[in-house]
Formats: C-alpha cells, sequence, structure tokens
C-alpha cells in the first residue's frame, strides 16, 4: 500500500497545537511528511511529537483571523521544508449565542478565521502547487457544512462556505494535478466542544443521536487526513468525507 505513504512529502497544517489538527499533523509525520504547524499558539507537544518520529518540522507563529500575512507562511514552509506538497487547513473557531442575540463580532470573527482565511491561504499554496504540478489540500469541514445546528448561525455559515469553496477549488485546480477534499468530522471531544461536553443535557442528546454512542476522538480524524493527502487519493476530488460516528446517516 505504497500509495498511502507520505514520505517525502512537506505538509503545511493550521492550528495543530491542540485537537484535531495536533492529531492530524502527527499522523501525516507517522506516515511519512515533514510538517510544519502556522498557529497562534506555541505548538510544543505537536513539534516534539513530531521531532520524536524522525520528521523535520517547523513553527510559524501565525494569527489567522486576518491579520497574518498568508502568502508569507506558505513561502517560509516551501523556504524551509523545501516546497509544499499538501495543506491542512484545521484552524477554527465557534461562537455559541442565540440567533435573536447574535452580534456582528461573533459573526466576522468566525467568517474570517474559518472562511476567509482558509481561502487566501488555499490560494497561496495553490499558486505553488499549480507551478509543481501537483498538490493536495484537505479543509476541515463540518456536520454544520451539512446542517444548520443550534445557535452557531456563523459557523453553520463559514462551514457551509468551507465546502462551497472546496468543490470551487477543485473543479478549477483538478486538471492542474491538485486535488481538494475536505473532510467533516462529527462530535470530536475537543476544546471546541467543551461546552458542549459540560452541558449534561446537550450531551445526552449528542450521544443518543451517533449510532457509534461515542465522542469521537482527534485520532478518528487521523486516517482520512492522511489518505486525503496521500497518492491514493489522487482520483478524489470535490468531496467532503464526513468522519462522524455515522451521525449523517442516521
Ligand atoms: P480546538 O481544540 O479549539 O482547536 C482549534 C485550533 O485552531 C487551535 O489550534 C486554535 O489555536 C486554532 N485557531 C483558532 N483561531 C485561530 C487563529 N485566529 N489563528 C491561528 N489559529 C487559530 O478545536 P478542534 O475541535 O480541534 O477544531 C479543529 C477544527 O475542526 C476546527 O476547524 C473546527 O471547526 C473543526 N471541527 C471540530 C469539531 C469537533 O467536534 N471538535 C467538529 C467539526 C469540525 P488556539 O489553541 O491558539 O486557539
Amino acid at each position: 500500500m505504497a500509495g498511502f505513504s507520505l514520505s517525502g512529502r512537506r505538509a503545511l497544517v493550521t492550528g495543530a497545537n491542540t485537537g484535531i489538527g495536533q492529531a492530524i499533523a502527527i499522523a501525516l509525520a507517522e506516515a511519512g511528511a515533514d510538517v510544519a504547524l502556522a498557529g497562534r499558539s506555541e505548538p510544543a507537544e505537536t513539534l516534539a511529537a513530531i521531532a520524536a518520529k524522525g520528521r523535520r518540522t517547523l513553527d510559524i507563529r501565525a494569527d489567522l483571523s486576518g491579520t497574518a500575512p498568508l502568502a508569507e507562511v506558505v513561502g517560509q514552509t516551501v523556504a524551509e521544508l523545501g516546497g509544499l506538497d499538501i495543506l491542512v487547513n484545521n484552524a477554527g473557531i465557534i461562537r455559541r449565542d442565540d440567533l435573536l442575540d447574535f452580534s456582528e463580532e461573533d459573526w466576522d470573527a468566525v467568517l474570517d478565521t474559518n472562511l476567509k482565511s482558509l481561502f487566501f491561504i488555499s490560494q497561496a499554496a495553490a499558486r505553488h502547487m499549480v507551478a509543481q504540478g501537483s498538490g493536495k489540500i484537505v479543509n476541515i469541514a463540518s456536520l454544520l457544512s451539512f446542517q444548520g445546528g443550534i445557535r452557531v448561525p456563523s459557523y453553520a455559515a463559514a462551514k457551509s462556505g468551507v465546502a462551497g469553496v472546496t468543490r470551487a477549488m477543485a473543479n478549477e485546480l483538478a486538471p492542474r494535478g491538485v486535488q481538494v477534499n475536505a473532510i467533516a468530522p462529527g462530535y470530536i471531544a475537543t476544546n471546541n466542544t467543551a461546552a458542549l461536553q459540560a452541558d449534561e443535557t446537550r450531551n445526552r442528546q449528542i450521544l443518543e443521536r451517533i449510532p457509534a454512542a461515542r465522542w469521537g476522538r482527534p485520532e478518528d480524524i487521523a486516517g482520512a487526513a492522511v489518505f486525503l493527502s496521500s497518492p491514493a487519493s489522487d482520483y478524489v476530488t470535490g468531496q467532503i468525507l464526513a468522519v462522524d460516528g455515522g451521525w449523517l446517516a442516521r
């Protein structure tokens, strides 16, 4: 199954100090890739885990809420790792409030980080990938790329936008050798869902609705990320792959 190997590949993962991004970055390294990490917090644990696997890594401090020079993040990865083959757009935030009270600030913050930065860092990476004739972009979408959710309208808008941008980029980049796909994680136990896990009623309602009958773990997303980053998925593009314990099938 050499097609699943990432040996010799250079990856950039956003928001990899914790949660899903951390699990993905470590899995890419385990599959053989060198991995640059871009985020606003120090990813000490992830850097150490990647180095322990014998892979090169790079710590790029970048606030992806709209202030970071995204082309420079890509440029630094290319310069220091010697190229860029895989971009995983994982960084994201969520803001919860009742629809009738939802503020413009909570709208803009989520759209800027989860959708606008995702598009423009992908554009910068795609320019490089098109020039080299190959590349993989993996976006972290959500169940709210398919559903409306409750009390998270800007998150639903942004993640539905991620699905649209994934397909739009896939269409234009497929003839240039670049595949663009997304993963839609189900309910995964991370900082992002801490409020839901702590809410007894919501926690029970969520668990009752998941056929697998458990919260997902960040590691549950790793295999799909390696697949969509590898040559094994060279004829897969524009897809939103749900990794959700069966939630959407129900
Ligand atoms: P998390 O533990 O909160 O991780 C989010 C990551 O994004 C962190 O590394 C965070 O850095 C980073 N980030 C947030 N804002 C940033 C900014 N302005 N600049 C740079 N980095 C920033 O949550 P997670 O669950 O692993 O989330 C990862 C992705 O999966 C997100 O896109 C999320 O929407 C998506 N997702 C999660 C679930 C779930 O159930 N957990 C389900 C579907 C989709 P800091 O630590 O500095 O904040």
